[in-house]
């Protein structure tokens, strides 16, 4: 790879432009697990090919007959019997080239969809560490491209070569048995087309390869630009944007010229090689005919082998590239097949007691030691406990690792050492599923799903009914909004929920984590501020959500944190400060002035107390 690199978006290393080998035996032996469940199918395109070269290749022959035969001796009914013939092998031609493209497409078209369901069964089992190394844009490179580029290795790769050389094979072979002097003059010109490849080969694969790079080049500035496209627009950054987008447009438009010098310059050359063929065939070919050694019908049938030969052979490049980028993807795809989910339920997990209200939402934080990869410390050592049904707030200045305790209590992260436990058991021991249902999250950021409300609500839980999903929303009083929409529960919510307010959205996901009715419930607050009414609808939501529950909740709001039963004060890692919001205050420490700093502007008779 001799691209350069330099910092700006878009130009960074990618796994995308990495090609090696055209045939990798360990990864075709891989390949080849997917492709054995449709080996039948397979097997029948094979055939189908075989026979439709075998009635390809019959063709000139007949030509020769007809030449040879009826019209030297000149009878019209026998050659109307060659056409006739030469017609139903154009049909049978026709037949049997649709059903030998469309098994093999099928091939292709299962395997593409085995291999991605595959693949996106598999992402959905990696830990949020694989997403923070890994840019979505490559991941969706992986399901997308990825595949198809890897099934190609039927429709157009490994099937039709074997077809085109076994054809090759066959013409010479048809050749040698009508002529074989003939047959050799034609022949010579073989290392001729060898040296040619030989000599192209390099060339129109590393042009190839430029241009793959450079499209995924391409995908890769589109994606970071047309997410961030607001702030570019508010920044005006789109005259930058459209001058670096020009770039490498235009070294994607050199990559693909030069790739199409050494393409046409391949297929000239074979071209003229092929009509060099045919010249001595005439040549030689002609001076046989009129010393009577071989029929004129031979030397038109040679004249047409010798075309079919030519054609195949300048495809011959472009299997080649076919099939590097299909060993590229494949090795790609497999690697992320191969990697292991960091984190996933133990082999036998243990039983948690029944969910049962004020007995059960303990929470305890046992010398927790946290560092996210490649980061410094977050956490050194951060030890707490929550009783069931205690309410507790976590403050703490930004940075300070409040929402890491959330990730790790849910296991989106694995502490480096200390412990977590949830009701006397450490959550690495227990069913991620079964610990995710005990632990309700209502995060900062409120993510919705396109689809319908209701479904944004239980999530498509086939255990939460409409009832349930309806007495949620009641309970948050999220009910007055989606009743007064046209459509109700069915409203169609857009991606990323971008057609309701900030403060319905967080109604939804308030309801949504009521719906599950976790014993233990974790609340990251959100920190944009929404109008008072809304502000007072929220505040009695979150007192409905936390009633009767273990909570847990990232306090941003004064009122929160008045209501919570305790408070911690995270700072460096560990937690420096706890008690009620009247004891903090009290203390000279680094509550008060936090709160100070937080508060004391927007509730200052509060904050005075
Ligand atoms: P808080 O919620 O208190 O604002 P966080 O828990 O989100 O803080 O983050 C604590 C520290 O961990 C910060 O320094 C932040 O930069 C870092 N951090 C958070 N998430 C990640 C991540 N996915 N990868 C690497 N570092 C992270």
């Amino acid at each position: 790879m001799s691209a350069p690199h330099g910092g700006a978006p878009g130009r960074s290393h990618h796994d995308e432009e990495v090609l090696g080998k055209a045939y990798d035996a360990r990864l075709m032996r891989r390949i080849g697990r997917y492709v054995l469940p449709h080996r039948r199918l397979v097997a029948g395109s094979l055939a189908l090919l075989l026979l439709v070269s075998a009635v390809q290749l019959a063709q000139p022959y007949l030509i020769k007959l007809a030449i040879d035969g009826p019209i030297a001796s000149k009878d019209p009914s026998g050659l109307l019997w060659i056409v006739a013939a030469f017609a139903a092998l154009l049909a049978l031609e026709f037949s049997l080239r649709f059903l030998q493209i469309y098994a093999l497409e099928k091939t292709g078209q299962r395997v593409v969809h085995d291999l991605r369901v595959e693949v996106y069964d598999h992402l959905q089992k990696l830990s949020s560490s694989f997403f923070d190394r890994n840019p979505v844009g490559r991941l969706v490179t992986r399901v997308t491209t990825d595949v198809e580029t890897l099934a190609e290795v039927f429709s157009s790769g490994v099937v039709t070569l074997l077809g085109d050389g076994l054809k090759l094979l066959g013409i010479v072979a048809i050749l040698f048995w009508m002529d074989v002097r003939l047959a050799t003059l034609t022949v010579t010109v073989l290392p001729l087309l060898g040296a040619v490849a030989f000599l192209f080969r390099i060339r129109i694969r590393d042009a190839f390869r430029e241009v793959r790079a450079r499209v995924a080049r391409i995908n890769a500035y589109l994606h970071e630009t047309l997410s961030g496209m607001a702030v570019a627009q508010l920044f005006q950054r789109e005259r930058a944007n459209d001058a670096e987008f020009e770039e490498i447009n235009r070294s994607h438009r050199d990559a693909d010229l030069r790739s199409v010098v050494y393409d046409s310059i391949f297929s000239s050359i074979i071209e003229l090689v092929g009509t060099l063929a045919v010249a001595m065939i005439v040549w030689y070919g002609g001076g046989r005919v009129l010393a009577g050694a071989v029929t004129f019908g031979t030397l038109v049938a040679f004249l047409e082998y010798a075309q079919k030969f030519f054609g195949p052979i300048k495809e011959l490049g472009g299997y080649y590239s076919v099939m590097q980028s299909a060993m590229a993807s494949s090795e790609r795809i497999f690697a992320l097949l191969d990697t292991r989910p960091e984190i996933a339920s133990p082999a036998s997990p243990r039983p948690l007691p029944a969910p049962a209200s004020g007995r059960t939402g303990a929470v305890e934080f046992k010398g927790v030691r946290f560092a996210y990869p490649g980061g410094p410390p977050v956490l050194q050592g951060l030890t707490f406990r929550i009783r069931p049904g205690e309410k507790v707030a976590v403050v703490g200045s930004t940075g300070a690792g409040k929402s890491t305790i959330v990730r790790l209590l849910t296991r989106l992260y694995d502490v480096q050492s200390g412990s977590i436990v949830l009701d006397g058991a450490d959550v690495r021991e227990l069913e991620l599923r079964e610990l995710r249902r005990r632990v309700g999250v209502v995060l900062q950021d409120h993510v919705l799903f396109s689809g319908t409300l209701a479904g944004n609500i239980g999530l498509g839980d086939p255990s939460i009914g409409r009832d349930r999903i309806e007495a949620a929303a009641r309970a948050v009083r999220a009910d007055r909004f989606i009743q007064a929409l046209p459509q109700g529960y069915d409203a169609e919510v857009r991606e990323r929920g971008l057609n309701f307010s900030m403060g319905q959205r967080q109604l939804l996901s308030f309801a949504r984590a009521l719906a599950f009715d976790p014993p233990v419930l974790v609340l990251d607050e959100a920190t944009a501020s929404v109008d008072s009414a809304t502000e007072m609808e929220i505040q009695a939501a979150l007192r409905r959500l936390m009633a009767g529950r273990t909570s847990l909740v990232i306090a941003h709001r004064l009122s929160t944190i008045q209501e919570s039963d305790r408070i911690l004060v995270l700072h460096h890692g560990v937690v420096r400060e706890e008690g009620t919001h009247q004891e903090l205050l009290a203390r000279e420490g680094i509550y008060r002035m936090l709160h100070r700093l937080q508060f004391q502007q927007t509730a200052a008779p509060a904050g005075a107390a």
